[in-house]
């Protein structure tokens, strides 16, 4: 009783900022971040842009805790991110997942279940019930049989949104979803992650280039190793903050998605 009493009330916790201080990470001795402060707006999309190698990725999993900070902490109204790590989803960059391996997409949205209920209790009618619910959202109900190797790019990004929602999230991360899909997924995915959005959840996704910034993001979090801006859109995504993350160089492609 005491155990369920505390995980009522860290649940509330998902709709506060979430507090990055003093962030720093490196690999061997190469550092990819360097002291990050920001927070993370609740219910709102955040898109985190920088160049390849800027420390997107290492930004978003040493939030999740995935990886081991130098220094800093991320913190929800002064509890650790821990208290609330079953309520946030993680879908990865697609090149980091093996798609060789032979799994359907009702298992794969099915995995986002456990979480909640662990590894070794089986799925039970309410969950399959679940999984069907996360799979109609997507749109991707006919293809519950299928391998996840056989779909395209955005069916594959949209069962691993099913997954987020199979598992609850009211924190979904995604790592360059748009990469390697055409623009009628594209399309789909943006307006079912801002549908989300509407219904209260807190999504952060990163964005490797500058098309679209203003149509998806309510939030920017603009980094090359170090945090070049942090904050709404009207406010952080101008000539300079974009020239200070990608050089001069991109000046002419840029500046016609720019505020100023
Ligand atoms: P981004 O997602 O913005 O492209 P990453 O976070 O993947 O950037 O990488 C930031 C920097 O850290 C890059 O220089 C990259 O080569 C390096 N890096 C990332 N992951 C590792 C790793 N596992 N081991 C060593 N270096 C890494
Ligand atoms: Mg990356």
């Amino acid at each position: 009783m005491q155990e369920e009493v505390l995980t009522m009330s860290y649940e509330g916790l998902v709709q506060e900022p979430i507090d990055v201080k003093h962030i720093s990470v490196s690999y061997q001795s190469k550092i990819a971040l360097e002291d990050i402060s920001l927070s993370i707006e609740p219910g709102k999309i955040t898109g985190i842009i920088g160049p390849n190698g800027a420390g997107k990725s290492t930004f978003l999993k040493s939030v999740i805790g995935l990886i081991k900070t130098d220094s800093g902490s991320v913190s929800i109204a002064g509890e650790s991110i821990d208290v609330i790590r079953k309520q946030i989803a993680y879908v990865e960059q697609r090149s980091a997942i093996d798609l060789t391996f032979p799994i359907k997409v009702e298992e794969t949205v099915m995995l986002g279940t456990y979480p909640k209920l662990g590894l070794f209790r089986r799925p039970k009618k309410e969950d399959k019930q679940k999984v069907q619910e996360s799979l109609e959202k997507v749109k991707m109900e006919n293809f519950s049989k299928r391998q996840i190797g056989n779909l395209s790019g955005g069916q594959l990004q949209r069962v691993f949104i099913a997954r987020a929602l199979a598992q609850d999230a009211d924190i979904i991360f995604l790592d360059e979803p748009f990469v390697g899909i055409d623009m009628v997924s594209e399309k789909l995915i943006v307006e079912l992650l801002q549908e989300l959005r509407d219904e209260g959840k807190t999504i952060v996704i990163v964005h490797h280039d500058l098309h679209k910034t203003k149509e998806y993001f309510d939030n920017l979090i603009i980094l090359n190793k170090k945090l070049i801006a942090s904050g709404p859109v009207s406010t952080t995504f101008t000539t300079s903050t974009i020239q200070k993350a990608y050089g001069e160089t991109m000046g002419e492609i840029v500046i016609k998605g720019v505020n100023d």
